[in-house]
């Protein structure tokens, strides 16, 4: 069948036979995704009266698991020039409804096991609910009727379409709807594909949620976009993931990628089911062998979690830094030195500056994935990370005085990050509202000092918030959760801190949690841990 397919899945029909994607269900060629998403896309044009198969940019939102149906609702959104809005399963009834209403979607599909949560929602929105088969009976959306309906929009049509309003992470506020169209997609795509070497060769495991940049962007679609195969198990569980990193059935896996939190967990199973020499020799030539690419992101990387993982794999994890508004910006290298604790460089096709968040606006630093410049005499000093370049986000979705103030008048997109450029290569410092922390005069990068406190032998997870003080402005606090059967005084952590950090960054408070609320994407929300423990402090 003719027609363009989004620029992303443009030469998905050349892939035909192979497969796509392996799931609980088995394995998905190319040629079934197609077939697939084209009978539902039909569906959805239909059911919204859309004859000429073009539903105009109207939202989808849509519920899956983490299988083959997840992609046949995206790609399907797209055919049929849809807006995909993606769901998580994990989210409340009430966030579910904010999305959906948010992003005013016309339509909402139900992948087989969420029928029972969706249709209630669609029901009170007054909105029609498609429900998808379970993936073992996908075929059966083959044969809804379909010719002259879809996949026949215009090729020159796609690139300024909408394509997805992603939903930030919620870390700082209400997640934003971050809409996105087929070229800021297709650009994230391409700079990933390029600087870390996808081809259709490449087998990647996928265990991630689907409602986020790292899990759609870098996990999904990259292969897609080349042909590759994306294992995708239904949630993250240490045991399996081992066991696929570690089989020799086909297809092997041979690329990786997590959320810092992901691979602290690994290990951890690693030390408690994989004691005896023998194994533990095993999983690390597998790994060496079979492995060309081990990726962390969408949180700080802790050093611990970074050596042991050298250790028990042989892989140093390439660190890179992304966000739902620019896909990813700065990454560490493919090949060549990956420094422990930074973000590398430009990603190709991205721009980003350091500026000075004072009333002078200064450049401190400006580069690409070429070169980067720095203002003389203001080398390592700290500012806000600002990017551009054709991954950047349209628009935050209903929100134009969000977006406004978002970007600076000549175009560049305040990541509201703030960053250093140090020894050639650029630092995540934390994020500017809640991370950069003012106490007696001194500005104090959380990060920084929870990057020294996972030094302590005793602590396991860390986070540093700023509380406020009538004498200090703010305290720098740390919040932390201990080896098991280990003890902690304020005193003790003091003293140890005095011998490994400067003397401005140490905690003057500390509260001692069983176990860090980190989020599915491995994210601390530090205004709730503010809210939570300022009181008692
Ligand atoms: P919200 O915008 O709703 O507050 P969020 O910013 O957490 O949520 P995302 O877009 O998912 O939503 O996350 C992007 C943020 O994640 C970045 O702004 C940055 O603070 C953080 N981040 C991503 N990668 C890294 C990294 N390698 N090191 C440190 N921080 C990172
Ligand atoms: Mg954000």
């Amino acid at each position: 069948p003719g027609g363009k397919v989004t620029p992303v899945f443009s030469r998905a029909l050349g892939f035909r036979d192979k497969t796509a994607i392996v799931d609980s269900s088995g394995s998905h060629t190319y040629r079934d995704l197609y077939a697939r998403s084209r009978g539902l896309a039909g569906r959805i044009a239909r059911t919204l009266g859309c004859e000429s198969g073009d539903i105009g940019g109207q939202r989808i939102s849509f519920l899956c698991a983490n299988d083959a149906s997840y992609s046949v609702a995206q790609w399907a959104s797209w055919m049929c020039g849809g807006t995909a809005v993606p769901l998580y399963r994990k989210h409340p009834p009430s966030e579910l409804e904010y999305i959906t209403t948010n992003s005013q979607s016309s339509l909402l599909v139900a992948g087989h096991p969420y029928v029972d949560t969706l249709e209630p929602l669609a029901r009170n929105l007054g909105l029609p609910c498609l429900q998808l088969p379970s993936t073992l009976d996908l075929p059966a959306l083959e044969t809804a009727d379909t010719e002259g309906l879809v996949g026949d929009l215009a090729e020159t049509d796609w690139d300024e379409r909408p394509a997805m309003i992603i939903y930030t992470s919620g870390t700082t506020g209400r997640p934003k709807g971050v809409l996105h169209s087929h070229s800021s997609i297709q650009a994230m795509v391409q700079c990933l594909v390029s600087e870390w070497a996808w081809s259709e060769d490449d087998v990647i495991l996928h265990t991630l949620p689907l409602h986020h940049v790292h899990g759609i962007v870098n996990k999904l679609l990259c292969p897609l976009s080349v042909g590759a195969t994306c294992l995708m198990l239904p949630e993250f569980h240490p045991q399996k993931v081992w066991e696929c990193l570690l089989s020799s059935k086909a297809p092997m896996v041979n690329v990786f990628m997590a959320v810092p939190t992901v691979y602290s967990k690994l290990i951890q199973h690693f030390e408690q089911h994989f004691s005896q020499p023998r194994v533990r020799d095993f999983v690390k030539a597998v790994c060496k062998e079979r492995i060309r690419l081990m990726v962390s992101g969408s949180a700080a990387l802790p050093q611990p979690i970074l050596k042991r993982w050298e250790e028990i794999t042989g892989h140093v994890l390439l660190e890179r830094y992304g966000m739902t508004e620019i896909g990813m910006a700065l990454s560490n290298p493919l090949r060549g030195h990956r420094t422990p604790g930074a973000v590398g460089a430009p990603l190709p096709g991205v721009e980003v500056r350091i500026v000075m968040t004072n009333s002078t606006n200064t450049t401190i630093a400006e580069g690409n994935s070429k070169e980067t410049r720095v203002r003389p005499g203001l080398e390592g000093k700290e500012g806000e990370l600002m990017v551009r370049g054709p991954s950047v986000f349209r628009e935050y979705w209903n929100k134009p005085q969000e977006t406004a103030e978002a970007f600076t008048d000549d175009g560049w997109f305040k990541t509201g990050d703030t960053a250093v450029y140090r020894d050639g290569v650029y630092w995540i410092m934390g994020r500017t509202s809640v991370d950069i922390i003012k106490s007696g005069g001194y500005k104090i990068s959380a990060l920084e000092v929870e990057r020294h406190l996972l030094a302590h032998p005793h602590i396991t997870d860390v986070a540093v918030i700023g509380v406020r003080d009538a004498t200090w402005g703010q305290k720098v606090t740390a919040v932390v959760q201990l080896q098991r059967g280990a003890s902690l005084s304020l005193a003790e952590l003091k003293a140890w801190a005095r011998e490994h950090m400067a003397p401005y960054t140490i905690p003057t408070g500390l509260v001692v949690v069983e176990e860090m609320p980190r989020n599915q994407m491995g994210k601390v929300n530090k205004k709730d841990l503010l809210k939570q423990f300022s009181p008692s402090l």
